[in-house]
């Protein structure tokens, strides 16, 4: 049994202060809940005081990142490391994400990159993939994802691969209000679990947690977690508001 993972990206909302009122509120709406892995990713000028205040509160909560340059250090500018997230306590840290990709110019081979350092330095990466609306219609949509795990996991090993957590996230649905239909986020997940079985063997296949993201909202997450394949969800926008994350976690009740 995959025990299902609710992340929540929050992207480049919350200073640090903001960023500790939302987690402590969220904490508290969480308090008794089992059976689900809950994460929040915010950013990196918060990661300290979200991490002190989830030790200090005894939390449940999962830290994650947003990302992280490939090398552990070095002259890299306006980068920071893998290893300074690991010390923080990090867990997941989110790689190849589509904003990333278009908006910053992240090519593959770097994102390969990122998802091995992340790797190297003991965390989880959240490795995303998907199609964009037009490469969908064009039919497209497999052979783009299939494209990005193959470069992104090319150096992987079975044993690495079971540690992973990949979010199918169809560009056309970040953000945009348009989600995916269950059926259309079950087709594509046992896509994806279908190419790890290929790649690395079915138990490992069996093992890997693969989210949905995309606009997912308290009133259709239960929908979409109760396809087989849907292991969680990487939640955006709604991961901004404690309640509204609190409800998709608690998707079950
Ligand atoms: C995301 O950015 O990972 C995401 C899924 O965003 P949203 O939920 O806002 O569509």
């Amino acid at each position: 049994m995959r025990l299902p993972l609710v992340a929540g990206n929050w992207k480049m909302h919350k200073d640090h202060r903001e960023a500790v009122d939302l987690v402590r509120e969220l904490d508290g709406l969480l308090a008794g809940l089992e059976g689900v892995e809950v994460a929040v990713c915010p950013p990196f000028t918060a990661l300290s005081d979200v991490a002190r205040t989830l030790k200090e509160s005894r939390s449940r909560i999962v830290l994650g990142a947003q990302g992280g340059y490939r090398a552990p250090e070095g002259a890299y500018t306006g980068e920071i490391s893998p290893r300074m997230l690991k010390a923080l306590e990090v867990h997941y840290v989110i790689v190849g994400h589509s904003e990333r990709r278009e908006i910053i110019g992240e090519g593959d081979q770097l994102v390969a990159a990122k998802a091995r350092a992340v790797l190297e330095e003991g965390m989880v990466p959240i490795l995303c993939v998907g199609e964009t609306l037009e490469e969908r219609e064009e039919g497209k949509a497999e052979s783009k994802v299939r494209g990005q795990l193959e470069s992104a996991l090319a150096a992987w090993s079975s044993d690495e691969a079971s540690a992973l957590v990949i979010a199918y996230e169809p560009i056309w649905a970040i953000g945009t209000g348009k989600t995916a239909t269950p059926e259309d986020a079950q087709e594509m997940n046992s896509f994806i679990r279908g190419w790890l079985a290929e790649r690395f063997g079915q138990d490992t296949a069996s093992g890997v947690r693969i989210l949905y993201g995309g606009s997912v909202k308290p009133d259709n997450a239960a929908e979409l977690m109760a396809m087989p394949d849907v292991d969680g969800a990487l939640v955006g926008g709604a991961s901004l508001k404690a309640a509204d994350f609190a409800a998709i976690a608690r998707f079950r009740e």
